[in-house]
């Protein structure tokens, strides 16, 4: 049954005037595959790279990785969805800022009734992220600390809580001293507005000198250097986005002479990219969400074909919590 949706596509990269509404031609799904017609979809900072470029995509390509809504058809081999379930997702292709789509059905998750389609659409992709930086990416256990950047934004109101609900000491950033109240409102032990303070500086006042377990920094280019000072030795860097621009390349002798410090750069993709694996992700989050460890804060709402302003507010730093699109 051949139809169309509404579809945010770029034809070239560049600021967010690139984005444009079309009526794009969506089909049947083939094995492995689904069609989903959302109620929401989430805004995340990996679709400004991608809108940029420095995420390079082939051209012309719909953006969105997050979203949610209700399955309207399934095509064969696909066990765990069936139409009229409720279901959410972040996945790659892109392609979430849309009416409507086909797309893989292995990351595509069932919705328990509990969790409303905008939560969905605003959760799967930042909370899986917290998901596995939390509990995949370095051991970590009651009482350690992690210095968490941008505190305030999706990601990291959820993991201010996730935090929390762990027995970690989360030691928060944040671009004004409204946000770094709100890190703190979430579950942040104490959070450093990084336009106005050194935060190497105040990490090691914080810690009595001794700095922190872990950083996770997705800043980038602003933070790489102070964050790899705000570490014990021995403490574990992990570089996960790069909102101020990429990191550039570095001396791996920084790692040695500040304490054998380690470094990962790790993306959500390749950890939900075994469907079995991010269905378990799935579940640890929807059980977060449920037991009401975490509740997801969505502060900005745009319609589809606002997604401009949407692109124009988060990165002018004017969001906070999670951003949806309704459809
Ligand atoms: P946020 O809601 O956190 O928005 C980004 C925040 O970064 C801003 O609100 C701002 O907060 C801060 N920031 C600091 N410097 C800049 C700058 N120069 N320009 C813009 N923002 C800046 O976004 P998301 O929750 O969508 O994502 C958070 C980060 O996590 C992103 O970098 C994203 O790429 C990364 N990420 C990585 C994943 C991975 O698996 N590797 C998966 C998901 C997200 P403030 O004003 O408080 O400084």
């Amino acid at each position: 049954m051949p139809q169309t949706a509404r579809t945010i596509v770029i034809h070239e990269t560049g600021g967010p005037e690139v984005l444009r509404i079309e009526d794009r031609r969506i089909g049947d799904p083939g094995p492995g595959e689904i069609r989903i017609r959302h109620h929401a979809c989430g805004l995340n900072f990996i679709d400004v790279y991608q809108r940029m470029g420095l995420y390079p995509l082939e051209l012309p390509q719909a953006l969105g990785m997050e979203g949610a809504g209700i399955i309207e058809a399934v095509g064969p081999g696909v066990p765990h969805l069936k139409p009229g379930d409720r279901a959410a997702y972040a996945a790659a292709p892109p392609g979430a800022y849309a009416e409507a789509r086909v797309m893989p059905a292995a990351q595509v998750c069932p919705l328990p009734k509990s969790i409303g389609f905008d939560q969905g659409a605003a959760m799967m992709l930042k909370g899986m992220t917290v998901e596995y930086l939390f509990h995949r990416t370095t051991p970590l256990k009651r009482g350690d600390t992690v210095l968490f950047h941008a505190a305030a934004g999706g990601v990291g109101l959820i993991a201010c809580q996730w935090a929390r609900s762990e027995g970690l000491r989360l030691i928060g950033t944040a671009g004004s001293d409204e946000k770094c109240e709100l890190a703190l409102h979430h579950g942040a032990s104490a959070c450093i507005n990084y336009r106005s303070e050194d935060f190497a500086q105040r990490v090691r006042d914080l810690t009595d000198g001794a700095g922190v377990d872990v950083v996770m920094d997705s800043i980038g280019a602003d933070t790489f250097v102070g964050s790899l000072d705000s570490l014990k030795p021995l403490g574990m860097m992990i570089s996960f986005g790069n909102a101020s621009g990429p990191v550039p390349p570095f001396d791996l002798a920084m790692l040695a002479q500040r304490g054998s410090l380690r470094i990962t750069r790790p993306t959500l993709f390749t950890h939900i990219a075994d469907a079995a694996i991010c269905q378990d992700m799935a579940q640890h989050l929807f059980s977060k969400v449920t037991k009401g460890d975490i509740q997801i804060r969505i502060d900005q709402r745009f319609a589809l074909d606002q997604v401009a302003d949407a692109h124009r507010a988060l990165e002018a730093r004017q969001t906070t919590g999670s951003t949806i699109l309704e459809v």
